[in-house]
C-alpha cells in the first residue's frame, strides 16, 4: 500500500494518476504504517517506511535539511533520459549534481534528475521533478507534436513502478491488459466524404482530379505508388463523369463493403457527421466553410444497419458538441436514432476541442470521447496509451487517438512513404506491448478507394495487430472494458501485516476480456538502474471476487 502526501489542490490528479497506475494506495494517514510513502513537493513527512519517494522540481526543505546541494532549474521542456528513453519534463525540474546515479539523467548535461539513498531506515529516492503537475499538464495541455511518440505518463508509470521494486517492496497492480492479450486496439473509421457523387465543381472533386492524375505521376516516379495504383487512380478519374452522370459505380460509397471485407470479423467503430454542410463553430467565429460535410448521417441509413449487423459500433462524428451541450446533444440525438443504441461516443470532426470539451460532451450526454491527438502527426498527445477520465468530467472517459492515416501521408504532414508508415506503426505496436493500453487506429472511410490506396498499410496493420496479441475491439467495448479496472478496488487487510485485499465487485459476465492481477516481487539485486529484470506473476481474474494478497510473494 502506498501512502501519498500531495498538495490538496493536486489530489483530482493523484486519483486519476492512481486509475491508470491501478495499484492499492491511499492518502496517507498519520496513524498507519505505510511500505512505500510518496511524497509530492514541499510536503512534509516525518515517519520511517521501507520505501520513501519524494518528487519536487525545486529545492524543498528536505533537501536543505539534509545538505543536499541542487544543480540550478533546468530549462522548462528539457528531456530526462530514463533506461535508453527520454521523458519529457514540462514543468520545473532540478539536477543533483554530486550525485552520480545514472538512474535519470539531464540530456543535454548527463547531470543526475534521480537518486536512491538506501540507509537502515529504508530507501528514499528523490526524483528532480514534480510528478503531479507533469500528469496534470499531459492531461489537460497534452504534449507538443515534438514529443508526440513519447507515451510520457506510461515512462512516469515505469519509473515510480522501477523505484519501489528496485528499493526492496513489493507492486501489486492490474495492469491495462485484458486477460488473454497483450493490449488493445481499436479499429475507427471517421466518415467525411462517403460520396463523390456528391463532390460536383467543388474543392474535393478538383483535389480528387488533381491528385488521381498529376500527383499520382510524381508519386510514381518517386517510387512511392505503383504502376498499378497509378493505372487505378487515372481509370477513377476518367471514370468520375460516368460516376456523375449515374452510369458509373460510386468508388467512395461502398467504404462499408469494404472495410467489413479486409476487417473480415473485426468490429470496429464508424463516426458519422450528422447534419449535411454544417461547418460548425471554430477556434474564433465560424470554422472554414470547407469543414461542412456534403452528407448527414441520415443519408447511410441502409450502411448503418449493415456496420451494425455485422458487430460494429457506430458514433458521432460531432461538430458543435466539442464547445456547445445543447448542440451536441442534438448532433447526439440523431446518431442515437440512427444507431438504435442508447450509449453514444463521439470523436469530433478536424479534432476540435478544448479544455472545457470534455464536460461540455459529458453534459450533450456523450458516453465517451475520443478526439484527443494530433492532425498533424501521430502519437500520445496525454502521454498515454490508456483510456483516461479527464480531470473535469464525472463520467465521460477519452481513448486517446494515436495515428490518423491523415497525418501520416499527406504532404503537407508527415509525407510518409507505406513502408516509413509500415516501421512506425511497428514501433506503436512495441509500445502498446512493453506498456499495454490501447493503439487507437484512424482511417477514414475514403482511405481504400482512388485516389488514397492506403489500403495495404492498413491489411498490414490488421495482420501485425493480431500476430502480436492485440485484443481488437469498438471504442466502446474498450471504454466497458477500462471502466471495470477502474471499478476494483484495493484495500489493506488488517487480518494480515502487509498484506492487501483486491475486489472485484463488477459481474463479469459482460462478454469482455477479465483482468489479471500483477504482482512484482522486490528486485533481488536492489540496484536500480543497473537491474531492469522485469520479474512479475500474474492472476487471472474471472469474476467478482475478494482475495488477499500477501506483501511477499516469489516469482
Ligand atoms: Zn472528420
Amino acid at each position: 500500500m502506498i501512502g501519498v502526501i500531495a498538495n490538496p489542490a493536486d489530489h483530482d490528479v493523484v486519483c486519476e494518476f492512481f486509475e491508470l497506475f491501478k495499484t492499492p494506495w491511499e492518502f496517507y494517514r498519520p496513524n498507519l504504517k505505510y511500505e512505500v510513502v510518496l511524497v509530492a513537493g514541499d510536503c512534509r513527512f516525518d515517519g520511517t517506511a521501507k520505501v520513501v519517494v519524494l518528487y519536487a522540481g525545486r529545492k524543498t526543505h528536505f533537501d536543505d535539511e539534509h545538505e543536499i546541494r541542487t544543480g540550478g532549474h533546468l530549462d522548462n521542456d528539457c528531456i530526462l533520459s530514463y533506461q535508453g528513453r527520454r521523458i519529457p519534463i514540462y514543468g520545473n525540474s532540478i539536477t543533483f549534481p554530486e550525485k552520480g546515479s545514472s538512474l535519470l539523467t539531464d540530456e543535454g548535461s548527463q547531470v543526475c534528475a534521480a537518486y536512491v539513498d538506501e540507509s537502515s531506515h529504508g530507501a528514499l529516492a528523490r526524483i528532480g521533478y514534480d510528478l503531479f503537475s507533469e500528469i496534470r499538464t499531459l492531461l489537460t495541455v497534452g504534449q507538443p507534436a515534438a514529443n508526440a511518440s513519447i507515451p510520457a505518463l506510461e515512462l512516469h508509470i515505469a519509473l515510480l513502478r522501477h523505484l519501489i521494486t528496485g528499493a526492496g517492496a513489493s507492486i501489486v497492480e492490474i495492469p491495462p491488459i485484458p486477460d488473454g492479450h497483450r493490449f488493445v486496439a481499436c479499429l475507427t473509421h471517421d466518415v467525411d466524404h462517403p460520396s463523390i457523387r456528391q463532390h460536383k465543381w467543388d474543392h474535393t472533386m478538383f483535389g480528387f482530379l488533381y491528385r488521381a492524375t498529376v500527383g499520382s505521376f510524381g508519386k510514381l516516379f518517386q517510387g512511392r505508388i505503383s504502376l498499378r495504383d497509378l493505372v487505378k487512380n487515372c481509370a477513377a478519374a476518367l471514370k468520375l463523369p460516368f460516376v456523375h452522370l449515374g452510369l458509373a459505380r460510386d468508388f467512395w460509397r461502398d467504404f462499408d463493403d469494404r472495410y467489413l471485407e479486409i476487417e473480415n470479423g473485426l468490429h470496429s467503430t464508424f463516426f458519422l457527421i450528422p447534419f449535411s454542410d454544417r461547418p460548425g463553430s471554430g477556434w474564433d467565429g465560424p470554422a472554414p466553410a470547407l469543414r461542412g460535410t456534403r452528407y448527414g448521417a441520415r443519408s447511410l441509413s441502409e450502411p448503418i444497419a449493415k456496420l451494425i449487423n455485422a458487430g460494429c459500433e457506430v458514433g458521432l462524428h460531432g461538430i458543435d458538441a466539442w464547445a456547445d451541450s445543447v448542440k451536441g446533444s442534438k448532433e447526439l440525438e440523431e446518431i442515437r436514432r440512427l444507431a438504435g443504441a442508447s450509449q453514444i461516443g463521439v470523436r469530433m470532426h478536424w479534432l476540435y476541442y478544448n479544455e472545457q470539451s470534455p464536460s461540455t460532451l459529458e453534459a450533450a450526454g456523450a458516453t465517451y470521447d475520443s478526439t484527443i491527438g494530433y492532425n498533424e502527426t501521430v502519437g500520445y498527445r496525454a502521454g498515454t496509451t490508456q483510456v483516461f477520465k479527464p480531470l473535469n468530467a464525472k463520467e465521460l472517459l477519452e481513448l486517446p487517438l494515436h495515428v490518423m492515416d491523415t497525418a501520416l501521408f499527406y504532404p503537407s504532414y508527415m509525407d510518409f512513404s507505406p513502408n516509413q508508415a509500415r516501421v512506425l506503426l511497428c514501433q506503436m505496436i512495441e509500445n502498446a506491448v512493453q506498456f499495454g493500453g490501447t493503439l487507437t487506429i484512424n482511417w477514414h472511410d475514403r482511405s481504400l478507394a482512388p485516389e488514397r490506396l492506403w489500403g495495404s498499410v492498413y491489411q498490414d496493420l490488421l495482420r501485425d495487430l493480431k500476430s502480436r496479441g492485440a485484443w481488437i475491439s469498438t471504442v466502446g467495448e474498450a471504454i466497458s472494458w477500462f471502466r471495470k479496472r477502474r471499478s476494483a478496488t484495493f484495500e489493506a487487510d488488517t487480518t494480515q501485516p502487509g498484506a492487501v485485499r483486491v475486489k472485484v465487485s463488477v459481474e463479469h459476465r459482460d462478454g469482455l476480456p477479465g483482468m489479471r492481477l500483477r504482482i512484482h516481487p522486490p528486485q533481488k539485486s536492489r540496484s536500480i538502474g543497473v537491474n531492469d529484470c522485469d520479474e512479475y506473476v500474474d492472476i487471472a481474474v474471472e469474476e467478482a471476487i475478494v482475495m488477499s494478497i500477501p506483501s511477499e510473494v516469489s516469482p
